[in-house]
């Protein structure tokens, strides 16, 4: 298995190099909005910590993601309105994935709505915003 590198850009992020609209934030967990959303309100939640994806995860450490992960799931879901969800993980190339920091997909799914394509779109910032901010009322 590939060792983690800290120039991917989930740990730029987490270091605040980039910019990202925040949903939730603690001392172990960062969930933002994803910037080329599959569904409207496609959320990303990591962790602080140096994993690759599931394979090396400390399993404290993914436990406490996903009880994370949960929470966050049912305020997207209210903020939303959304009729359920997917939640996505891809480990490695041959899983699908392309940021090597571990983490979780939440994506709020609409009856008969299809997933879009990887990048199909880039939302403009002012509604991810009105997003993120909707999302963090519903945690509050
Ligand atoms: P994966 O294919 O599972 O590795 O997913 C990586 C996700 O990160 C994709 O959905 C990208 O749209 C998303 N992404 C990449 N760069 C950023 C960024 N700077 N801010 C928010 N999301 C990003």
């Amino acid at each position: 298995m590939d060792t983690y590198d800290s120039n991917n850009i989930f740990a730029e992020i987490l270091r605040g190099e980039v910019p990202v609209h925040k949903v939730y934030e603690d001392g172990a967990t960062l969930a933002f909005m994803d910037t080329t959303p599959r569904t409207d309100g496609h959320v990303l939640v990591i962790p602080k910590v140096r994993a690759r994806n599931i394979l090396d995860v400390a399993p404290d450490i993914l436990a406490d993601l996903m009880i994370k992960t949960q929470r966050i799931a049912v305020a997207i879901k209210t903020a939303l309105k959304a009729d359920g969800l997917s939640i996505q993980q891809y480990s490695e190339s041959a899983g699908g994935q392309t940021v090597f920091h571990l983490h979780i997909h939440i994506l709020p799914r609409y009856r008969g709505v299809p997933l879009r394509s990887p990048a199909e779109i880039m939302p403009g910032n002012s509604l991810l915003a009105a997003q993120a901010e909707s999302i963090r009322k519903a945690l509050a």
